[in-house]
């Protein structure tokens, strides 16, 4: 077995709508102007496995399953802006990725921002954590509202086209990684690594790589909304934490991210919505284009 990263795979990163939300709900003692939550994504080739998506975004289809009551409360209070350039479908064609050719979509977690595309991709296998998917099949509906889970955006057949991250062999990570020791070998090559990383939900999946062109990434999803929150140990306002699974998980998986952002050798952590981030990157940077 190679050693984590030894494989190094494409990847960029693209913006799949935003919604917007009071700069302080993000980060603590932030203003109450709105600030853009974009929903980012990450596309990925492995040499030898293909394409890759973690997560999918916002999507059409999440204005159609939002129509009918309460599901529409979710879109009131949180508007949604996608124009069709920023669709996923579309930015993929323009970089002629047909849905077809995606073969593996690694899911952070079960909330309508991260899975609204998910029917889009005829062929692909899901990655996600069990524990998190049963955790959502239990819900109410009215629970599954509270908890931005509309389980309309999976596809009919999505239970047998997911495997548990969780049941992936386990390996040890380099020291760059401290504090995190251990994560999932999710291709069985030691190049794509999934580490747990709970409170915002049950079990949140985080993925770790290197890129071609960036070196070591950690996408974090949503553990962190505002990449500066860490360097500033700013979490989220406390009035964000009733919408957590765990609030105890949340802050130890925050204080967990943190030292590894402050340490030097730490790998590029990406937020799922972080505008900074995504300003800092210079938006997407079109690798894909070649
Ligand atoms: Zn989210």
């Amino acid at each position: 077995m190679k050693p984590p990263f030894a494989i190094a795979v494409k990847f960029d990163l693209l913006k799949v709508g935003h919604c917007q939300h009071p700069e302080c709900i993000a980060l603590r003692g932030g203003g109450r102007r709105a600030v853009d939550f974009p929903a980012l994504v990450g596309l990925i080739e492995h040499p030898t496995r293909g394409l890759m998506l973690y997560d999918t975004g916002y999507s059409p289809r999440f204005r159609a399953v939002t129509r009918g009551f309460p599901e529409c409360l979710y879109r009131l209070v949180t508007p949604v802006t996608l124009p069709p350039e920023e669709e996923l479908l579309n930015q993929l064609e323009e970089r002629a990725i047909a849905p077809s050719d995606i073969e593996t979509i690694f899911i952070s977690h079960f909330h309508a921002d991260h899975v609204a595309g998910l029917r889009d991709f005829p062929n692909a296998s899901f990655i996600a954590t069990r524990s998190e998917r049963e955790f959502c099949k239990k819900l109410g509906r009215l629970g599954r509202l509270r908890r931005a889970y509309l389980p309309d955006l999976l596809p009919p057949d999505f239970d047998s086209r997911v495997s548990d991250a969780a049941s992936q062999p386990t390996l040890e990570l380099p020291e760059e990684c401290y504090p995190f020791t251990k994560g999932w070998d999710l291709m069985g090559d030691a190049s794509m690594v999934g580490i747990d990383l709970p409170g915002h939900t049950a079990s949140q999946l985080g993925l770790a790589f290197r890129a071609l062109e960036d070196g070591p990434i950690f996408l974090i999803g949503d553990a962190c909304w505002k990449i500066e929150g860490l360097a500033q140990n700013r979490p989220p306002s406390r009035l964000a934490y009733p919408l957590f699974h765990s609030a105890s998980a949340y802050d130890e998986t925050f204080a967990s991210l943190r030292t590894l952002h402050c340490s030097p050798d730490a790998p590029n952590l990406i937020p799922s919505h972080c505008s900074t981030t995504w300003s800092r990157r210079g938006g997407s940077r079109q690798i894909f284009r070649d």
